[in-house]
C-alpha cells in the first residue's frame, strides 16, 4: 500500500495536476489521457478495486459518481464516459480504486 502510487499523489510525495481535493476524494488529469478530457477520480481511502470493496464503501462510490458529474458540468461537457476498470482482467492497472471521466469535447 505505501507502494501505491494514487496514496502517494494523495500524500502529496507525487505530483500530479490536482483538479479537485476535498477530505475524501482528490481528482487529477490523467498522465497518459485517452481523450482530451481524462479525469481519475480517486477516493483518499485506499481500497484496491470495486472486486475488493465492502459494503460499508458504497457511500464514497457514489461521491466518485457525485463528482464527476460537477467536473463534467464545471466543464460544459454536454456528454462523457465514466468508466471503472475492475481487476486485472478487467484492465485495471493501478490498484487503487478510481473513476475515468472521458470526454472529447471540453
Ligand atoms: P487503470 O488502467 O484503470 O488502472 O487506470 C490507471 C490510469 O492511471 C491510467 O489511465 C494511467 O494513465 C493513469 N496514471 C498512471 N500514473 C499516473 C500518474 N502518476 N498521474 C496521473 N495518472 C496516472
Ligand atoms: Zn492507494
Amino acid at each position: 500500500m505505501s507502494e501505491c502510487i494514487f496514496c502517494k499523489i494523495i500524500k502529496k510525495e507525487l505530483k500530479a495536476d490536482i483538479v479537485f481535493e476535498d477530505e475524501s476524494i482528490i481528482a487529477f488529469n490523467d498522465i497518459n489521457p485517452k481523450a482530451p478530457v481524462h479525469i481519475l477520480i480517486v477516493p483518499k481511502k485506499h481500497i484496491e478495486s470495486i472486486i475488493k470493496m465492502k459494503e460499508s464503501d458504497k457511500e464514497i462510490i457514489a461521491e466518485l459518481i457525485w463528482r464527476a458529474k460537477e467536473l463534467a458540468e464545471e466543464r460544459g461537457l454536454e456528454g462523457y464516459k465514466l468508466v471503472f476498470n475492475c481487476g486485472k482482467k478487467g484492465g485495471q492497472e493501478i490498484d487503487h480504486i478510481h473513476l475515468h471521466l472521458l470526454a472529447n469535447n471540453s
